[in-house]
């Protein structure tokens, strides 16, 4: 007798179970899409110890006639493909048919399930793979999926749960998520009979974004808009009269929020992605994301970005891993680069400033303002890999102001908490805002109200850079500026070192560096993985004004070096071009080794703190970032400036 035989079914349930169930939230994705490919508007997800001793969705969707409420369970069982030309233009969610008999081999499962063309509906039960029950019930329209028991044949498989709190984490996370992708439809999330989310049907996913985070998440967001861009495909030959001309245009439509630049998570975990309605996860639109947020944030930080992008189902493959969470996309370059200036165009469209951040009291606190706060709490608190939202003050500007006027020199490194510097520099908004009787009472204002011809409202935004007015510097290091919408705070050395950058990368792509001969060449001796670094990126080392040759063994001699840098920073910033370009632009885009290498010049040659400044010196950097393409956040993604806004100002004197 041969060797080889054909799996029993219920063994080829559980391998596949392998790869599609590996968690409580996994049964949930499965099952959430299969109510929305059946038309659900209302879905409720219950759970219990974190889905493992219960999990149940009960949708409102079209359901299933008798006949295959028992064929779903069959493997390859699907409603929603035929042949193999669908499985190119997959329109729904589910396709594989392999979800129930997976999730029901390795679980006890009951559906209950009535079409609304039949008057009875059907209970099925299948304990371990094996259908126990099949029966006539007297049911509402629609489906209720109950798994209890998960992996209670899999002994190994349960040992890799984690906590309840991490696999409810996972499981709200994908409640939330897919609540984001469906604005117009009911959610509902019970956790041991506690209610988690609740959001009935709006018109806009910003309304959804404000019911699930709240206003001040929302207030951290830019809104795309609707970025749209079409592929013109190349006719397949030169005379294909068959071909309509409308067939080789392919549009793509990307939507949704991204967060601004002063909000840094310190991993993906708050990126997500949708493609065609699909949650997915992408290298490649992670890339693109990254690619956008390039010198606007420290390397190693990550936004907040709610991304869906639709585009024809044939330009994308959805079939590429069981659990469908991965796609691969036909013209990925195309879609990767259409991403990443979608994003980068809306963030040079908003430049936002960066808000003073109020003290801690002023803040509202979550649980006061947002409507799922303990939810998203929940979530925030189980997954370690969500952290807080980051405060925006830079660490320097919380150590200078905290340690007061005696203790210079500033910035020795041993930098203060943030709340240290707020109170001090904010309490006319503290004392407005604390809950004190007598400043509660709206007393007549006496001194003239509100001065004139004062800005508000509003974002903070860098236009009203260009009025900025220097009144003078402090510690010699910020400089303070009066501007149309209150009291600027500029951080010299940032905001000089963002002007640098600019110019630079401004004057490579036209071609025409400013460059200085170097009276003596200046002989650099390299280590043998900086000389691996420095053959690989000479030419636009030189393109880039550090014109060099290799001189003797491991020795290379500079000839030039871009104007603004001083002989004696050349050695330095080669060496930190050379140690990123090794550490971090392996496989980086020449784009992206340009920006480096500008922004190592840029750090480099900008004054720095510490160092007095005159009136002229001051003007003439205020207005130079004005003219900034992006003068909110130096090439290392640090603030520059920092407002205090007339409203605060006016409100701490009690002028409003
Ligand atoms: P797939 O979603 O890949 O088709 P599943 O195993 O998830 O495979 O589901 C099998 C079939 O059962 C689906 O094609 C669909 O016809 C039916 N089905 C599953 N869940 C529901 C539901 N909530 N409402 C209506 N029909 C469902
Ligand atoms: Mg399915």
């Amino acid at each position: 007798m041969g060797r080889i035989r054909v799996l029993p079914d219920a063994v080829a349930n559980q391998i596949a179970a392998g790869e599609v169930v590996e968690r409580p939230a996994s049964v949930v994705k499965e099952m959430l899409e299969n109510s929305l490919d059946a038309g659900a508007t209302a879905i409720r997800v219950e759970a219990e110890s974190g889905g493992r001793r219960l999990i149940r969705i009960t949708d409102d969707g079209h359901g299933m006639l008798r006949d295959d409420a028992m064929l779903a369970f069959e493997r390859h069982a699907t409603s929603k493909l035929s042949s193999l030309k669908d499985l190119q233009s997959i329109a729904t969610l589910g396709f594989r048919g392999e979800a129930l008999p997976s999730i029901g081999s390795v679980s006890r499962l009951t559906m209950e399930t009535r079409a609304p063309e039949e008057s009875t509906g059907t209970r099925v039960e299948i304990q371990g793979g094996k259908m126990i029950k099949c029966e006539e019930a007297a049911l509402a329209a629609g489906t209720i999926l109950t798994v209890r028991d998960l992996f209670f044949n899999v002994p190994p498989r349960k040992k890799f749960l984690r906590s309840d709190q991490t696999e409810l984490a996972h499981i709200a996370s994908l409640v939330t998520h897919y609540s984001l992708a469906h604005p117009d439809k009911t959610f509902e999330l019970h956790h041991d009979y506690r209610e988690l989310l609740h959001v009935t049907p709006v018109a806009t996913i910003r309304e959804r974004v404000f019911q699930v985070f709240g206003a001040q998440v929302l207030d951290d967001l830019i809104d795309l808009g609707a970025r749209e861009v079409e592929l013109k495909l190349p006719p397949p030959h030169p005379h294909a009269e068959d071909v309509l001309p409308e067939d080789l245009v392919r549009p793509f439509l990307l939507r949704g929020f991204v967060s601004r630049p002063q909000v840094q998570k310190y991993n993906r975990s708050s990126i997500y992605l949708f493609v065609n309605g699909r949650l997915i996860k992408d290298r490649l639109i992670l890339h693109a994301i990254s690619a956008a947020y390039y010198n606007l944030m420290p390397p190693g930080a990550y936004p907040f970005a709610l991304l869906f992008l639709d585009c024809d189902a044939e330009e994308v493959d959805v079939n590429v891993h069981p659990s469908k969470t991965e796609v691969r996309f036909r013209h990925s370059s195309f879609v990767h680069d259409f991403v990443r200036d979608a994003i980068r165009g809306t963030l040079m469209d908003a430049r936002p400033a960066s808000e003073l951040p109020m003290p801690e009291a002023r803040r509202p606190q979550a649980a006061a303002v947002l409507p799922y706060s303990e939810f998203t709490q929940t979530m925030e608190n189980a997954r370690l890999e969500l952290p807080e939202w980051r405060s925006v003050v830079p660490e320097s500007a919380a150590g200078a102001l905290g340690v007061g006027d005696a203790d210079l020199p500033l910035f020795t490194g041993h930098s203060l908490p943030s709340g240290d510097f707020l109170p001090k520099f904010a309490t006319p908004a503290v004392a407005a805002s604390v809950d004190v009787a007598p400043s509660r009472l709206k007393v007549p204002n006496h001194h003239g109200g509100a001065p004139e011809g004062v800005q508000l409202d509003g974002m903070p935004s860098l236009d009203v850079l260009k009025d900025l007015r220097p009144i003078g510097q402090l510690h010699e290091s910020f400089i303070i500026a009066a501007g149309r919408d209150g009291l600027w705070i500029v951080d010299q050395h940032v905001a000089h070192e963002r002007i640098l950058f600019e110019q630079v990368l401004k004057q490579r792509a036209a071609g025409r560096l400013e460059k200085q001969q170097l009276l003596i060449p200046m002989v650099v001796e390299l280590t043998a993985s900086q000389q691996i670094e420095y053959a690989r990126i000479a030419d636009e080392l030189g393109a880039s004004g550090f014109e060099s040759e290799p001189f003797g063994n491991r020795t290379i001699a500079i000839k030039t070096a871009p104007v603004d840098v001083k002989p004696a920073q050349i050695e330095r910033i080669l060496f930190e071009i050379l140690e990123v370009a090794e550490r971090e632009l392996r496989g980086a885009s020449l784009d992206e080794l340009r920006r480096n290498i500008a922004a190592s010049i840029a750090c480099q040659a900008a004054i720095k703190i510490n160092m007095r400044l005159d009136q002229t010196k001051m003007d003439w950097l205020l207005a130079k970032l004005a003219e900034c393409e992006y003068p909110t956040n130096c090439p290392h993604g640090r603030p520059i400036a920092l407002r205090y806004s007339t409203r605060e100002i006016l409100k701490g004197f009690h002028r409003i």
